[in-house]
């Protein structure tokens, strides 16, 4: 259900520069999703839809970006690379540094940013 969490959040973000500006529909939302959230983007376009039915922003597409996450390992204090395992769990994944074995840190890749969105602003 964590999809719906930040459905619910984009919706309320986009809602309020909607009424805003006066704005009668939205068509598209840039939205920037940090790679640890694990969630798909379809599956965030299908709990946006059910979020924004009967608004403004009904039917608005979402153009979602994945922001990349660093693993950095504490003992050999350089960067690694590292596959995050297909979980629905959302918690942070663990993973270990290939060449030392460490539990490795992640920076970024967490949370989302709305970027932009395509409001449709009928002339008066
Ligand atoms: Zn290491």
């Amino acid at each position: 259900m964590h999809e719906t969490i930040i459905a619910q959040q984009i919706v309320r973000a986009v809602r309020s520069e909607v009424d805003a500006r006066g704005a009668s529909a939205c068509r598209s939302i840039d939205v920037e999703l940090g790679q640890l959230e694990g969630l798909d983007a379809k599956d965030l376009q299908a709990a946006f839809d059910l979020e924004a039915a009967g608004t403004p922003l009904d039917g608005a597409r979402l153009q979602v970006t994945t922001v990349p996450a660093t693993a950095v390992c504490p003992s050999c204090k350089a960067a690694k690379p590292f596959e995050l395992p297909h979980s629905h769990t959302h918690e942070i994944p663990r993973a270990v540094c290939p060449d030392c074995g460490a539990a490795l840190e992640f920076r970024g890749g967490r949370g989302f940013v709305v970027r932009r969105a395509a409001l449709v602003v009928e002339d008066p």
